[in-house]
């Protein structure tokens, strides 16, 4: 059956990275026999733009009918001013929680020809290998109440609430264990659970979910201490699984052990593996429209789509293999350049990628 797939370029750089990986798309349609049609939709800034909202009416129906979705970046300095539910970052919330993408799967993998990239020791981070698997509908960027109020004694209060609730918390962490599963069978839970309620509540979940598991080894860590491990000895991750607050900030700090910001893809996925993926970057302003932006994580972010949405996995293998080709060859966009390396644009990276997968 033919898959569906929208396209959602977004704002900044993500136009331009975005036209490299459908370039890829198109090469396996024609040369491996994808059965795939691609539309183009707006979301972010762009949609803001052109049909008054981050996550308009017609860009909602066409995610809703689409088997898998390819997303560049939204936001930048033009929509940083206006009306907080207009914001560009608001259109990205929106669809993750109108399509119930609540599992997020960041795999920070170090590509041995970056590994100087890092800016760890190569000893420390060589051959490195994690998959941070983030809850992403629920936690403290949900949580109601929330807003800002006038105390009694006149002062302003700012205030969130955390919260997860156990069936929230024994979704992701089964989809964190089917991961382990097809991994190194080794699952870490970060939580705070010396001090919240709700890692309280996280904890206990992860560990009875645990039991329909015994060949995955799972053990928890406090996140203070994981951002802590994830820097001195990252290697001793195989998968992470932690709710959304903690998730955004580890999985930064994960993706910087690999030192390129402009290697990394994502997922975040439903029940039913339908799928948003996306570069973990930005819409990068300050190099937008300057055709220096790395596309890879984009590429990338099509071989993960490919594996969990459509089911390819021979395709996901082809496609990182003609992206590790290329770094072999010795090519670097400025953002993983190197002496003696070859300098190259956005393009030129993508006609690269395009022309190993077609040799
Ligand atoms: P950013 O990721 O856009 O950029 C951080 C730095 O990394 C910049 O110096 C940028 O040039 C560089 N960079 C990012 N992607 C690159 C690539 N593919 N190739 C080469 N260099 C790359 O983060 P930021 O500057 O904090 O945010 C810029 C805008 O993007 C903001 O409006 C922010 O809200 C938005 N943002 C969007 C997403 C998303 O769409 N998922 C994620 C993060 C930030």
């Amino acid at each position: 059956m033919t898959a569906k797939i929208l396209i959602l370029p977004g704002d900044g750089i993500g136009p331009e990275i975005v036209a490299e990986a459908v370039k890829v798309l198109e090469c396996l349609r024609q040369e491996y026999g994808l059965d795939v049609v691609l539309e183009q939709g707006l979301l972010g800034g762009c949609a803001v733009d052109a049909l008054g909202a981050p996550y308009p009416e017609q860009t909602q129906r066409q995610a809703r009918a689409a088997d898998a979705i390819l997303l560049g970046a939204v936001g930048g300095p033009k929509w940083e001013q206006i009306e907080r539910p207009l914001r560009p970052e608001r259109g990205l919330l929106a669809i993750r929680a109108d399509l119930e993408l609540f599992a997020n799967l960041r795999p920070a993998l170090l590509y041995p020809q970056l590994a100087s990239a890092s800016a760890l020791k190569p000893e420390i981070v060589a051959g490195l290998d994690i998959l941070i698997v983030r809850e992403l509908n629920g936690d403290i960027y949900f949580g109601q109440p929330r807003g800002i109020r006038k105390l009694d004694n006149g002062e302003r209060e700012g205030f969130n609430t955390m919260r997860y609730s156990s069936s929230e918390i024994e979704r992701i962490a089964r989809v964190a264990f089917e991961a382990a599963r097809k991994r190194h069978r080794k699952l870490c839970s970060v939580d705070k659970a010396n001090v919240l309620e709700s890692s309280e509540l996280w904890r206990e979940v992860v560990e009875r979910v645990g039991a329909d598991y015994p060949d995955v080894t799972l053990s928890h860590m406090y996140v203070d201490n994981a951002a802590m491990q994830l820097v001195r000895a990252p290697k001793q991750f195989d998968v992470i699984v932690t709710g959304n607050l903690f998730g955004d900030i580890l999985s930064d700090c994960a993706a910087m052990l690999t030192g390129s910001i402009g290697m990394l893809p994502s997922a975040s996925l439903d029940r039913n593996g339908k799928g948003l993926y996306e570069p973990i970057h930005g819409s990068a302003p300050d190099i937008a429209g300057k055709g220096m932006a790395n596309p890879l994580a984009t590429i990338l972010s099509v071989a993960m789509l490919l594996r969990y949405s459509l089911n390819r996995l021979d395709l996901a293998e082809r496609v990182e293999a003609a992206v590790g080709q290329v770094l072999d060859q010795g090519l670097r966009t400025l953002d993983i350049s190197a002496p003696g390396m070859t300098a190259v644009g956005t393009q030129a990276m993508g006609d690269a990628v395009v022309a190993a997968l077609a040799g």
